[in-house]
């Protein structure tokens, strides 16, 4: 074959007369598709029917999936019976009549209701066997004989989605190793077909893998590209290199975007090593649902050109589509992938002639079921000149046999992409399947099921405007216009897979460094005010490197700071809430455009990693828009009743002087959200920020100076607790307190405030931590719940006031949730903030590493203690995550909030007995369950009264406006932060009521103005 860019033959067919055949052969593979639907009654013909009932009605649809997902995780043939009854026959929906006699003969209760309950497991283990060629090499080698013999050509994939720990990581690379070799010797004697065996560029492996890189690393982030990378591909090399040992070929498939980059660094940095530089049998995807899918190819191209490599590339569409939108819609962020099927289409066209145009380095596979895109294929070949056995047609095992069939007989070569593995972690695979044959737009479905017209089916893609355009970036946030807000968005978190945001937070991270060490004073009445004494801040990371020094207020200048807002108030307070609120939204302009440099910051000085650092400072911008624009809301006068001859007006006004005693967990979050509500709400502020977090403190008041916030309306007042922050509860010219921290604390604020009155009985709003239980059931996605509850429990350290602290186990699910659980925990890397591996880092002080580490005593003495993370032991204050299980509920470490990584797991017989343990607590602030059960989860609903409760997912991470945050009973006294209640709190509601009518006459109403 010809090397270089092939050139298009003089004689090349006009462009509608290459339409005219594409359309042709897509309309010659119909054909052998045609006629294909499988007989009723035939087990193919039950399946067939299931599908096109669900894909009739949307909701049996979802039903189905979600029976499907949770099937191999039922037991008993009690728990088969009960989700029967719960998502089809409860949820009202008319069932087809087969599925309407096994749910009824399955749930009756009668001696039949066995035998119905296993047929339907024989149905769903049925299907899933349409898709998976068998659970090992073992098992798959007569399906994979019988291809070869028809001269079809395979690809092994082995079933499972991401994997939780380390030791299942190694699982996955052992079980690829034992496919090599327990299939590399058979398939070797099987007889010679050439079109299967024989390319244009030479002989073609027979033993063909295809891998996922997300099963090779547990903790793949791309937070942490390098790491990730050289974690990756410390477990695919010895893979690849048996691979190449065996004379096989692999390709690394493309999954969900965020992997995207790192895939093709995997792939490109592996095939760059000594060792596999001759190397040609090594793969990579595009997928062409990507609106920069052109550049990935033209990225592959450019590599293999410069090194002069020649690799295989399998051009799909994307797989992930479902997902990829509603993660970014959930993020606020640009979709990665197109919205328009006609323009996914057309990108697969154009990438098609690009890989053909380059076949001598780039050996192209075509993986799709579309009639329309496989032609495509085949008549650009045609056109340029690509020999039929110059590249390869690819389709999944038990999708479109038919097509299959048809395409084989036209002469290509084809080879199925065959999952090999159990059914169990096989479901997600097998989700995704069912979701594309049932998908509205998936071609199967129209052209098999809904019998769509073949001039419809073969027609060229109609592309969108939008087609071709740049793909759209996150666009900058704009500048909040106080006159005209618009309505509140969640500020978007960074996408650390773009590497623009990596590299932001790196050089973030190395100003930050520079300008450490530098001094804030104390700021009151507008000025600064130093003192002799200093308070010392440190990076908890590393203890030695100063990250700058406060002054500590005394009571003369916590009386000075009292006086400067005193001074401050009866302006600000009649100043308009539309004035107020501009400084909110100017003060969140000026974040946003620091915030890495604020999340940096905090890294160092908080111990934050980059993406709780980056969420906490989104936080803070989202509560300077969203009480800004609640300030707006409840700023207007309201006329409350009609009476004629009287004018009411209820009206909100500030309290007075507020003082926020904030924590040192979100330093810049909950500092921010308690300061900025207090002072859009008209009161002048004095802030206490925590001890260990004085410079991210000063940074929030600079910013409210800068956005105009007039002097003494926000003071800056670092100090110590016992001293200076009891005197400002006692003091009579404070008439608000709003405290974040310890229960104690919280406790002791509450007494002092209510003993020392000032103008009048001082308001406390006061959020107190928790001890948070999650849930999990029988049914539960153990995939999702052991890695929700580690990040849950362990992410920064555990210190968050929301942080699961137990987990609480149905007996039924007990051995294997917490042997993943145990494998996972000892997977998670401790570690410097800083470094982007580092999953737990340091906890704020010695003080709470010795406080944490005296209740880990407390548990060696009350229950067994089953894993501990490994901590480096370099002189940061690091604990490492702790697991205690079989931990009575009576236990201390099941009953005091903790504060640090250490997680106590509880057996319970049954839901009763979960909820007793999971609200037998003082507290009651956030919680979790993990089920698949709807009765459960309705159940656990109504009956597990925290104040924040999460389903199937983490429990910490709550958005603003989205998930309004805060407890009840020990967790705190107020209403939660971030919601519609919230500045009520901040307020004082005042009506006044004047008799308009005078000497008898009263006006009409609209004459009487506000
Ligand atoms: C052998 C083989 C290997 C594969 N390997 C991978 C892989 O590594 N990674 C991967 O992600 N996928 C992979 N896939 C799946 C593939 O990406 C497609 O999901 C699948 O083949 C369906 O596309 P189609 O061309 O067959 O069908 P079609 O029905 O023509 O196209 C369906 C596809 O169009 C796209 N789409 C659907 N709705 C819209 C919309 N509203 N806007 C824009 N686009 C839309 C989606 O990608 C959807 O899957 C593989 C498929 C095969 C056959």
């Amino acid at each position: 074959m010809a090397a270089g860019r092939r050139r298009r033959p003089a004689a090349m067919a006009a462009t509608t007369d290459r339409e005219a055949r594409v359309q042709e052969t897509a309309r010659r593979i119909l054909a052998g598709v045609a006629g294909s639907r499988p007989r009723r009654l035939s087990r193919e013909g039950l399946q067939a029917g299931l599908m096109e009932w669900a894909m009739a009605d949307e909701r049996l649809k979802v039903q189905l999936l979600r029976f499907v997902d949770v099937f191999p995780t039922l037991r008993s043939q009690a728990e088969v019976a009960g989700h029967l009854r719960e998502y089809f026959a409860d949820a009202g929906l008319e069932l087809p009549r087969a599925l309407r006699w096994a749910v009824r003969l399955a749930t009756a209760g009668t001696p039949v209701s066995p035998l119905a309950t296993a047929a339907v497991r024989r149905q769903l283990q049925g299907f899933a066997g349409r898709f998976i060629v068998g659970r090992d090499a073992g098992d798959a080698l007569p399906s994979l004989r019988a291809l070869h013999r028809q001269g079809i050509g395979f690809t092994l994939d082995v079933l499972g989605e991401a994997v939780v720990s380390e030791r299942e990581a190694d699982a996955y690379q052992q079980t690829y190793l034992a496919l090599v070799d327990g299939l590399a010797d058979e398939v070797a004697r099987w007889p010679a077909v050439p079109v299967v065996d024989t390319a244009a560029w030479g002989r073609l492996p027979r033993l063909n893998l295809s891998l996922k890189i997300t099963s090779l690393y547990s903790q793949i982030d791309p937070v942490d590209f390098r790491g990730s990378v050289a974690a990756v591909k410390d477990r695919l090399r010895p893979i690849v290199r048996r691979v190449r040992e065996r004379g096989g070929a692999i390709t690394l498939d493309l999954e969900q975007h965020r992997f995207r980059d790192l895939t093709y660094a995997v792939f490109t940095s592996l095939l760059e090593e000594e060792e596999f530089r001759g190397f040609d049998d090594a793969g990579v995807v595009v997928q062409a649902y990507l609106r920069d899918a052109d550049r990935d190819l033209e990225a592959l191209l450019q590599w293999a050109k410069a090194r002069d490599r020649r690799f295989h590339v399998r051009l799909v569409k994307g797989a992930y589509w479902d997902y990829e939108t509603v993660v970014a819609a959930q993020e606020g962020w640009p979709p990665p992938v197109f919205t328009h099927k006609g323009d996914t289409d057309a990108m697969y066209e154009r990438l098609t002639g690009v890989l053909l145009e380059n076949s001598d380095r780039l050996r192209p596979a075509f993986a799709s079921h579309n009639a329309r895109s496989l032609a495509v294929a085949i008549e650009t070949a045609r056109d340029l000149g690509v020999p039929a056995d110059g590249f390869e047609l690819q389709m999944l095992h038990g999708m479109g046999e038919p097509l299959r069939a048809a395409v084989a007989g036209l002469g290509f070569r084809v080879r199925e992409y065959a999952p090999v593995g159990e059914l169990l972690p096989g479901m997600a695979y097998l989700v995704r399947r069912l979701l594309e044959n049932t998908a509205n737009e998936s071609f199967l479905r129209q052209a098999v099921v809904e019998g769509a017209a073949a001039d419809e089916l073969v027609r060229p893609p109609r592309t969108s405007p939008a087609f071709g355009a740049e793909p759209p970036r996150l666009p900058a946030v704009p500048d909040t216009d106080p006159g005209d807000p618009g309505p509140f968005r969640n500020e978007p978190h960074a996408d650390f897979s773009r590497r623009e945001n990596r590299d932001a937070f790196d050089e973030a991270l190395t100003r930050v460094r520079r300008d450490l060490g530098r001094h804030h004073p104390l700021r009151i009445g507008g000025r600064d005010v130093d003192t002799a004494e200093r308070l010392v801040s440190v990076d908890p990371s590393h203890p030695d490197v100063v990250v700058g020094t406060a002054a500590c207020a005394g009571r003369a200048e916590a009386e000075a700071a009292v006086a400067a807002a005193r001074r401050a108030l009866p302006g600000w307070r009649a100043a308009p809430p539309q004035a107020r609120a501009a400084v909110l939204f100017r003060a969140a302009a000026l974040l946003r455009r620091q915030r890495f440099d604020l999340a940096a910051l905090m890294t160092v000085e908080a111990g934050k990693t980059r993406r709780e650092a980056d969420a906490d400072v989104t936080e803070a911008i989202d509560f300077l828009e969203y009480y800004g624009r609640e300030a707006l809301r409840l700023g207007a006068p309201r006329r409350l009743g009609h009476a004629p001859g009287e004018h009411n007006l209820y009206f909100y006004e500030g309290r007075g002087v507020a003082l926020v005693v904030a924590p040192w967990n979100f330093p810049l979050a909950i500092l921010t959200g308690m300061t900025s509500a207090a002072l859009v709400s008209g009161n002048t502020v004095i802030v206490k920020p925590a001890g260990p977090t004085p410079v991210v403190a000063a940074r929030l008041v600079a910013a409210l100076e800068e956005a105009g916030a007039p002097a003494g309306t926000v003071n800056y007042l670092p100090g110590r607790g016992a001293e200076v922050g009891d005197f400002l509860v006692r003091h009579p010219g404070v008439d608000l307190i709003a405290f974040t921290g310890s229960m104690e604390v919280g406790l002791h604020i509450v007494r002092e405030a209510a003993a020392h009155p000032g103008e009048g009985v001082k308001k406390v709003i006061a959020e107190m931590g928790g001890k948070n239980a999650v849930i999990v059931d029988g049914d539960a996605d153990l995939d999702l719940a052991v890695s929700e509850v580690v990040s849950s429990a362990f992410h920064y350290a555990g210190q968050k006031c929301s942080a699961a602290s137990q987990v609480v186990v149905l007996d039924s699910a007990y051995d294997q949730f917490v042997g993943r659980l145990l494998d996972a925990v000892r997977s998670v890397r401790v570690g410097p903030a800083e470094e982007p591996g580092t999953r737990v880092g340091p906890v704020i002080t010695a003080e709470a590493r010795e406080r944490i580490l005296s209740y880990v005593e407390q548990g060696r003495r009350e229950a067994t203690l089953a894993a501990v993370g490994e901590a480096p032991d370099d002189g940061g204050f690091y604990v490492a995550p702790y697991v205690f299980v079989d931990v009575s509920p009576q236990a201390v470490i099941a009953q005091e909030e903790i504060f640090g990584p250490v997680l106590a797991v509880l057996r319970a017989a049954d839901l009763d007995e979960a909820l007793a343990i999971a609200g037998g607590v003082r507290y009651a602030l956030t919680g979790g369950l993990f089920s698949r059960s709807p009765a459960t989860i309705a159940r656990v609903r109504r009956e597990f009264r925290v104040g924040n409760l999460y389903i199937n997912r983490g429990i910490t991470g709550a958005l603003v406006e989205r998930q309004p945050f805060g407890g009840f009973k020990m967790s705190g006294v107020g209403s939660k932060a971030g919601g519609p209640d919230y500045l009520l709190q901040f307020v004082e509601p005042r009506t006044v009521t004047e008799n308009t009518m005078r000497r008898g006459f009263a006006p009409p109403e609209d004459l009487l103005g506000e």
